[in-house]
């Protein structure tokens, strides 16, 4: 597998700049840490507002995001994340959904794809595998949270699926990209973890994402995991991007749930198409 960095574009987002070189309508790609106004853990763009921070900061910050990408807060769909594989379609009327409360954010969804313009749909990461999705010829755009639990329910696939045969989109015209997360370099797992990651890969050994280094503890690709459930889905390899960064190792970008320990921030991954601007194909 081929990775590369998102390319960083400004302080406060990585761009993928793969999609926006190719598709110049779309907005799309990942928040540092840089340049926020939270403090401590935080430090300091911090886009989640339900890990302990100072709200008004986070919204802030939130708002310094929608200022660089214009979209406005009031174009964003933020969701209620809770590690599972449920996929709902969301539209223009759910805009605003999350930004200023978590609580009004898209309940117990950790993937949502949109087929109207001016939504920015977003999902806050530290660690986990934030996957993009996009068709071109049918203007879909989508979004999927990927922890090792969502990445073994394979959320992936569940998004490929609900294109492909309830939006009659042709898998051969869906793009993939596997933005930074945790790297195998600083992911180490148990026995319990590896036997679900284990069961998930239909045709591949654990072999393939992973190796013992201690008895019963396990690094774990699981940037490559996704990578191998999407191709197992019908995806072409290359319309596949996977990001090279290690969310742990990159202190100065990003936050890190491990490394951190569980006090930290979140980054989040957008990806949003402006009215008026219509894929050619
Ligand atoms: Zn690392």
């Amino acid at each position: 597998m081929k990775t590369e960095p998102f390319i960083e574009k400004l302080e406060e987002y990585l761009q993928l700049q793969q999609w926006t070189d190719k598709w110049p309508e779309l907005t799309v790609g990942f928040s540092t840490r840089k340049n926020g106004v939270s403090q401590n853990g935080y430090q300091s763009l911090n886009v989640g507002l339900h890990v302990g921070d100072d709200s008004c900061a986070v919204i802030e910050n939130r708002k310094k995001i929608a200022d660089i990408l214009n979209f406005p807060l009031e174009s964003w769909v933020c969701k209620d994340q809770v590690h599972d594989k449920k996929i709902v379609k969301v539209s223009k009327g759910n805009g605003g959904a999350g930004t200023v409360s978590y609580k009004d954010g898209i309940k117990g969804t950790d993937g949502i794809y949109t087929s109207d313009k001016d939504v920015l749909l977003t999902s806050c990461y530290a660690d986990c595998v934030p996957l993009y999705f996009f068709s071109q010829k049918s203007g879909l755009i989508g979004l999927a949270h990927a922890g090792w639990k969502g990445t073994v329910k394979n959320i992936a696939n569940e998004m490929i699926q609900t294109w492909v045969q309830k939006e009659k989109v042709d898998v051969n015209d869906i793009f993939v990209a596997i933005g930074p997360s945790i790297g195998s370099c600083c992911y180490v797992v148990d026995d319990y973890v590896k036997d679900h990651v284990t069961d998930a890969l239909l045709s591949h050994s654990f072999a393939a994402v992973g190796e013992e280094i201690a008895m019963g503890q396990y690094t774990l690709h699981l940037k490559e995991v996704n990578h191998l459930l999407v191709l197992e889905a019908g995806v072409k390899e290359e319309n596949i991007i996977v990001s090279s960064y290690c969310t742990s190792c990159e202190e100065d970008l990003f936050f890190s749930h491990r490394r951190d320990q569980g006090k930290t921030g979140r980054m989040m991954s957008f990806i949003g198409w402006k009215e008026g601007q219509r894929f050619e194909y």
